[in-house]
């Protein structure tokens, strides 16, 4: 195993690690440390070239600092990538490497599952390191979709009673574009409260499932942006809210568990202007985070994990009135609030 700590200004540590022996070629980024040693999943991905996996290693990491912050967890932010296809590199050397590239920080990094990880392969790591999480054979942690989707139920009735005074979902419509894992028992929740649903997927079979279970009406993918309703919940894939789709918005609330839901970040600007609500992605969705993080300190249990989420409709209330209070979006306040946690965290330590 071969590492080169690339010099990044503004990281904690970046280092490429290769093992030609395993056809290892990984980059690990910590971006800060404040809070605690970096945490973030590993994403097996055939980026074109070495620039594109460093940068996408940057831009996760520094988006883990800043999640990891607002979940509440004590863990700074970092990531992984691994120069790999999953459909055919993976081999169970590459990931005893990976593990032990991550070994090697001695705890600056603990890794989780990302893109093209799956349970198994984090078996494989974990057989090489102990700073990786996923134990669910041990009864903790485990598949985090159901957990996401609560957490994202919280946030839209945080939000639903900011901007609409409402107690709860009752009558209120909610458009879930994507009811995959997390959409689907989004779905649920609202349905069971007494919300109404326009659901919206590519695959024909998920969305009769919303239907026969929910009453959930179906809109192609492409017109579930500019249905008419209360909420408009993107769960399926990143950059949903675009210069093209913004102005067809009808909902006066964003809220849903994709990753970057916001193509550009101007975005964030352009649906305050819009008298848009707008809960954060990294806030609402970090659910999963939250379970690694109680994982990892060895605090999980489903009580402890169920009260930390309930926390996230706490945490969205008070971006929006900082949001309202100073007339600015709620992202651009959300990242404010994050790097007030760790400011706090650098004067403790
Ligand atoms: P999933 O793959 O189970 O579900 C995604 C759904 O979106 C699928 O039903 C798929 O058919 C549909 N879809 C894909 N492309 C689409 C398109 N162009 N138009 C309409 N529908 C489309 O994934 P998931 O676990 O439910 O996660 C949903 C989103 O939430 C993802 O962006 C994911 O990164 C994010 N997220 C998930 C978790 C989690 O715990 N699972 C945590 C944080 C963030």
């Amino acid at each position: 195993m071969q590492s080169r700590e690339l010099p990044v200004e503004g990281w904690r540590k970046v280092v490429h690690f290769t093992d030609d022996a395993a056809g290892l070629s990984a980059i690990i980024a910590v971006h800060d440390a404040t809070l605690g040693p970096g945490c973030g999943g590993c994403r097996i991905f055939p980026y074109p070239n070495f620039e594109a996996g460093l940068e996408d290693v940057k831009r996760l990491s520094r988006g883990m600092t800043y999640k990891n912050a607002l979940g509440g967890i004590p863990f700074g932010g970092g990531k992984a990538v691994v120069f790999a296809d999953p459909a055919k590199d993976k081999t169970p050397e590459l990931l005893r490497a990976f593990g032990r590239a991550v070994d090697s920080l001695n705890g600056l990094y603990y890794t989780a599952e990302d893109s093209g990880v799956t349970e198994d392969d984090m078996a494989i790591i974990r057989s090489a390191t102990t700073y990786a999480a996923g134990m669910e054979s041990k009864g903790v942690g485990g598949n985090p979709s159901p957990f996401t989707a609560y957490g994202v139920w919280r946030g839209i009735q945080a939000a639903a009673r900011f901007k609409f005074g409402a107690e709860n979902l009752q009558g209120a419509r909610t458009a879930i574009l994507g009811v995959g894992a997390v959409g689907m028992e989004l779905a649920r929740l609202i349905h069971e409260q007494g919300g109404e649903l326009i659901v919206a997927d590519v695959n024909e079979a998920a969305t009769a499932e919303a239907r026969e279970r929910f009453g959930a009406a179906i809109v192609a993918p492409e017109d579930a942006v500019a249905a008419d309703v209360d909420i408009f919940s993107p769960c399926a894939l990143d950059g949903s809210i675009n210069a093209q789709t913004v102005d067809r918005l009808k909902a006066k609330i964003v809220a849903g568990a994709a990753n970057n839901q916001l193509a550009t970040p101007d975005m964030d600007a352009a649906l305050h202007a819009r008298g848009v609500l707008y809960a954060p992605d990294y806030v609402i969705n970090a659910a999963g985070v939250i379970s690694i993080g109680l994982e990892i300190i060895g605090q999980w249990s489903k009580e402890e994990l169920s009260a930390r989420i309930d926390q996230i409709g706490a945490r969205l209330t008070e971006i929006f009135e900082r949001g309202a209070e100073a007339d600015r979006p709620t992202g651009a306040i959300a990242d404010l609030m994050a790097q007030e946690v760790i400011a706090k965290g650098r004067k403790a330590a």
